[in-house]
């Protein structure tokens, strides 16, 4: 089969591999689509030991398996069922095993990849292929989010929403909020492509680093540290900041008196346990002409170098990578 190899220094290579061999519960995915996502900018630039991609969309190719042919997203968490979170339906956050598909086991930046059976979300057919991969990050993690936090600050009660980083989670995120019954959304974000979209989806612009507002509940999405430590400043007494971007650096803060002098809920969520899936499958079902907005484009694996710097850049917001 095709894959990409991330080596590191920005490079991606195209090489020639084996079929993966399915272990004992898994079995062999096709791969249709697989979304490009801002956290494979570090396999990009540190190198990857296996093939990242983790919003991955593919058909079971398993001939007499009972799944055989069946459309199916991968859930990356491998989760064993039975430890005390996977029995409160945290699946994400499984005790026993803590291996991520696309991280710690290969993932789809190839054309197969082996998945074990319980990582398989069965995609219904009037779901398109190039729509499957956002129920991942860009509706499941932001939705997650924000159903996490939400009885702190209850929908219904008065007061602005800020959601910072219009990427493709913050944009998701805004479509959670207003799913979930929030108005008066801001949103912040450097680049004027992103404001726009994030307008035309709904959102009134905050102007990034100021603090002259404040939001009951903020949806940290861009993983910058200025974005997070602002937030602490600017979420209003009794409120909710919330962390869903991600940042491996150290992370500095100089508390001062909007941040030490009042009550705030901080907050940190990841991924989503898989039994929201269903209900996000119903959001993606009846929205589909706003989350298609987010999906720039689809190229083939010979692209995937050029393609993903492109992305990295910021020029792109959801593309991907299609196995046609
Ligand atoms: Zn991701
Ligand atoms: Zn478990």
């Amino acid at each position: 089969m095709h894959t990409a190899v991330f080596p590191g220094e920005r490079r991606i290579m195209l090489a020639e591999a084996p079929l993966p061999v399915p272990a004992a519960g898994e079995v062999l995915l096709r791969v249709r689509r697989t979304a490009l996502c801002g956290s494979d900018t570090k396999p990009w630039v540190k190198g990857a030991k296996v093939t990242p991609g983790h919003e991955i969309f593919g058909i079971v190719e398993q001939p007499g398996h009972r799944l055989h042919g069946q459309r199916s997203l991968v859930y990356i968490p491998v989760f064993c069922g039975h430890c005390a979170s996977c029995r409160l339906g945290d699946t994400h956050m499984c005790q026993t095993l803590s291996l991520l598909m696309g991280w710690d086991k290969p993932g789809g930046y190839a054309e197969y990849l082996a998945v074990p059976e319980q990582c398989l979300l069965p995609v219904p057919d009037d779901i398109e292929d190039d729509l499957a991969p956002l129920l991942l990050d860009t509706i499941g993690t932001t939705a997650h989010a924000v159903r996490f936090v939400m009885p702190l600050v209850p929908p219904a009660e008065p007061g602005a929403v800020l959601v910072t980083g219009a990427g493709p989670v913050g944009l998701g995120g805004i479509v959670a909020l207003q799913n979930l019954g929030y108005r008066d959304i801001f949103v912040s974000d450097l680049k004027e492509e992103r404001l726009a979209l994030a307008e035309s989806f709904g959102a009134r612009r905050h102007p990034v680093g100021d603090a002259t507002q404040k939001f009951r509940l903020i949806v940290e999405c861009s993983g910058a540290h200025a974005a997070r430590s602002l937030g602490m400043e600017i979420v209003a007494p009794r409120g909710v900041l919330v962390l869903v971007g991600e940042n491996d650096n150290p992370w500095p803060v100089q508390e001062n008196k909007a941040i030490r002098r009042k009550d705030f809920h901080m907050v940190r969520t990841f991924y989503f346990p898989v039994g929201d899936f269903a209900a996000n499958v119903e959001w993606l079902r009846r929205d589909k002409t706003r989350y298609r907005r987010l999906v720039d484009t689809c190229f083939a694996l010979p692209a995937l170098p050029e393609m993903f710097a492109r992305f990295a850049a910021g020029e792109l917001v959801k593309p991907m990578l299609a196995f046609d």
